[in-house]
C-alpha cells in the first residue's frame, strides 16, 4: 500500500468524514446545470440561519469519535453570499463537530463574482482551497453554457487567487460541448495548465432532461458529441494532462504533486460525510439521507427545529455496487479483498470470466487482489463498472 494510500484511504482512517454545506443561489442559470439552486437571492439572510440552525441540529450524524478534514462550501454560488455569513457557517462547524488540525476548507467560485479584496478576506476567515468553475476559456464555449463570465475573467481569477495567497486552486472545465473540438479543448488545456492549478476536475457534458440544454434536446435542436468524438477528446484531455506533470488520479480529475481533493477522496474512499442545506446529501455507512431541494420548505421546516429529509437504507448489493462504482474509478482501484471482508461478497469468484477477459483485453489489471483501470479501460470505466456490478 503506497503512502498517499495510507494517508487517505477509509480502511486505515474510518473515523474521518467531511462536511458539505449547499448554498442554493446563483445569479443565472446555466444551460447545463440541474443541482438545486435559486436565481432569488432574497431570502439568503433567512437560508443562511437555517442551515446554522441545521449545523447544530445533525451533530450527532456522523458516527462517534469523527474527526472532520474537509469542510467545502458548494451550491450554487457560495461566492454570492455575503462572506460574513460564510464566516459564520465555518465557525459553527468548529463549535459543533472535531475537526482535525489542517483541514480543507473549499469554496466555489464563480470567476465573475469573485474580486481581490473578497479573496483576501476567504484567506482572513480560514478558506485554503478554491474551486474555480471556469469551464472553458473560449466565449463562443462560455456564451452556449450561460456561464456569466469570459476568458479574461477566468484568466484573472486565477490570477487573482495566487496574488492573494490562496495557492491551492482547482479548476473546473466541461468538454464534449456540442459545436466545440478537440482544438478549442487543447486550447483550453493549454491555458489551463499556463495558469499552474493545483488541482483539476474535467468533466464530459452531459445534458440532464430538466436544463435548457435538455429541452433543445427534447425538440431535436440539440445534438450531442457522438462516441467517437467523446472518446477522443477525454484522449486528449488525458494525454494534455499527463504531459503537463498532472497526476490522472480520478476519472475526471488531476492534480499536482499529490494535491488530490480530500473532500472528493472521502467520497471515493466510501467514508461518512454530512451534507447540510437544501438539497444536500450525507450518508453514514448505512444509509444515505438527502435534505429536501426546495428553499421554501426548507426554511419552513427548520424554523419549526426540523431538518425535512428523506432516508434510505442501503442494502449490502447497493453498498458493493457503490463502492464498485466509486473505487474503480480512482488510481487507488476497486480492492476485492475489502469487499470479500466488509460484504462478504468475492468479486474475483463470481465475476471469474469477466475479469479475465478484461485483463486480456488490457482494460484492466489486477495487483494483490486490487482492480485498476489501464488507459484503454479508462475510455470505457462506465461499461467496465456496469459488468462489474452485482447481479
Ligand atoms: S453557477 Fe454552478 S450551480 Fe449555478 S447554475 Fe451555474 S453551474 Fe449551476
Amino acid at each position: 500500500m503506497n503512502e498517499s494510500l495510507n494517508n487517505l484511504n477509509g480502511v486505515k482512517n474510518t473515523n474521518i468524514s467531511t462536511i458539505y454545506i449547499h448554498i442554493p443561489f446563483c445569479k443565472q442559470a446555466c444551460h447545463y446545470c440541474d443541482f438545486h439552486f435559486s436565481t432569488n437571492i432574497a431570502q439568503q439572510d433567512l437560508m443562511l440561519s437555517c442551515i446554522n440552525k441545521e449545523i447544530t441540529l445533525r451533530k450527532a450524524y456522523l458516527p462517534e469519535n469523527t474527526t472532520i478534514q474537509s469542510i467545502y462550501l458548494g451550491g450554487g454560488t457560495p461566492s454570492l453570499i455575503k462572506i460574513e455569513y460564510i464566516a459564520l457557517l465555518i465557525n459553527n462547524v468548529f463549535k459543533n463537530y472535531k475537526i482535525t488540525e489542517q483541514p480543507e476548507i473549499t469554496i466555489e467560485v464563480n470567476p465573475d463574482d469573485i474580486d481581490e479584496y473578497k479573496l483576501k478576506r476567504f484567506k482572513q476567515i480560514g478558506i485554503n482551497r478554491l474551486s474555480i468553475g471556469v469551464q472553458s476559456f473560449n466565449n463562443n464555449n462560455l456564451k452556449y453554457l450561460n456561464r456569466a463570465h469570459d476568458k479574461q475573467k477566468a484568466i484573472k481569477s486565477v490570477d487573482l487567487a495566487r496574488q492573494v495567497g490562496l495557492d491551492n486552486v482547482s479548476i473546473d472545465l466541461i468538454y464534449c460541448i456540442p459545436g466545440s473540438s478537440k482544438n478549442i479543448l487543447l486550447s483550453d488545456l493549454d491555458t489551463a495548465t499556463s495558469l499552474s492549478p493545483t488541482h483539476i476536475s474535467a468533466y464530459s457534458l452531459t445534458i440532464e432532461n430538466r436544463t435548457f440544454l435538455g429541452k433543445l434536446k427534447s425538440i431535436g435542436k440539440l445534438q450531442e458529441v457522438d462516441e467517437e468524438e467523446s472518446a477522443q477528446q477525454f484522449e486528449v484531455l488525458m494525454q494534455t494532462l499527463e504531459a503537463k506533470k498532472y497526476e490522472h488520479y480520478e476519472i475526471s480529475n488531476f492534480c499536482l504533486d499529490k494535491q488530490y481533493s480530500k473532500h472528493n477522496t472521502n467520497y471515493w474512499f466510501n467514508r461518512p460525510y454530512l451534507g447540510l442545506g437544501p438539497g444536500a446529501h450525507s450518508y453514514n455507512l448505512t444509509s444515505r439521507q438527502y435534505n429536501i431541494a426546495n428553499n421554501k420548505k426548507y426554511i419552513e421546516s427548520l424554523n419549526k427545529g426540523i431538518v425535512p429529509f428523506y432516508k434510505e437504507e442501503l442494502t449490502n448489493t447497493q453498498m458493493i455496487n457503490e463502492y464498485i462504482m466509486t473505487s474503480i474509478r480512482t488510481k487507488w482501484g476497486t480492492d476485492t479483498k475489502k469487499l470479500l471482508l466488509n460484504h462478504g461478497y468475492n468479486l474475483l469468484d463470481k465475476k471469474k470470466a469477466i475479469v479475465a477477459s478484461m485483463i486480456s483485453t488490457d482494460l484492466i489489471k489486477l495487483e494483490d487482489g486490487i482492480i485498476f483501470l489501464k488507459s484503454k479501460g479508462k475510455l470505457l470505466a462506465d461499461k467496465i463498472t456496469q459488468e462489474l456490478f452485482i447481479d
